[in-house]
């Protein structure tokens, strides 16, 4: 099917036909990915709640928040259904902290990008190994390279459809799903962490700061992705 077949059968649909509809386009072939924020646990609520044929795989960078560990573990209990988890190799991981430290991130963006690259980049090239859709919970108000990307996207360099299926939705329009269907969410969120990676890389955000601006804030740059969702 091509893209823009498949955007003209997924209009007007609601989320959940969205999802069982793009999930019948790609039989065994496509994986959604939560880092369990709040927009990952509206679409993780829908997928096991329509037993949507869909596989939740998630990245444990080994850095994250304990926080991020107990949404895991409500989300488990919660719904009694698989997430998949990726780790990064842990022979890379070993190099680089023998080399150069827990912290090596904050002395320079070449450090900071390696080290996103071996604990995300690459565990997520794993996860999407085969795969030929991937969904993701990103929003187009969350930063301005975002909101040019489009809700549904075909990515050369991976040779896979992207989906976000809440790219259009408010953060309020997020949290009152989150509060009306009782699903397990971060706590950090009500801390003033908005967007939440991982805990040495992550701050909250004061009023009127941008979305990202919590994310490698040490760094004077606008572009605050870590490698995964660039194209
Ligand atoms: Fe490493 Fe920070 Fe990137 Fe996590 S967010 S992978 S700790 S540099």
């Amino acid at each position: 099917m091509s893209l823009t077949e498949l955007k003209n059968d997924l209009a007007g649909r609601s989320i959940e036909d969205c999802l069982i509809k793009i999930a019948s386009c790609f039989p065994g072939k496509i994986i959604f990915t939560s880092s369990f924020g709040i927009e990952d646990q509206v679409l993780t609520h829908l997928i096991f709640k329509h037993n949507i044929p869909i596989v939740i795989g998630t990245i444990d960078t080994g850095r994250l928040f304990p926080e991020t560990y107990k949404v895991f573990n409500d989300t488990l209990k919660k719904y009694q259904k698989e997430i998949k988890v990726y780790f990064p190799d842990h022979e890379s991981v070993e190099k680089l902290l023998t080399e150069k430290g827990p912290f090596s991130f904050y002395y320079s963006k070449e450090n900071r990008f390696e080290c996103c690259h071996i604990r995300k980049v690459g565990p997520l090239n794993r996860a999407l190994e085969g795969k030929k859709c991937w969904i993701s919970g990103i929003r187009a108000d969350q930063s301005e390279n975002r909101s040019e990307m489009e809700q549904l996207e075909y990515d050369e360099r991976r040779d896979l459809y992207k989906f976000y299926p809440l790219f259009n939705w408010s953060f309020e329009e997020v949290r009152s799903f989150i509060t009306e269907n009782y699903v397990p969410y971060n706590i950090l969120h009500d801390r003033g962490y908005v967007s939440i990676g991982c805990e040495p890389c992550t701050r909250a955000i004061r009023e009127g700061e941008d979305f990202r601006a919590g994310r490698w804030w040490w760094e004077n740059r606008n572009d605050k992705e870590c490698g995964l969702h660039v194209k």
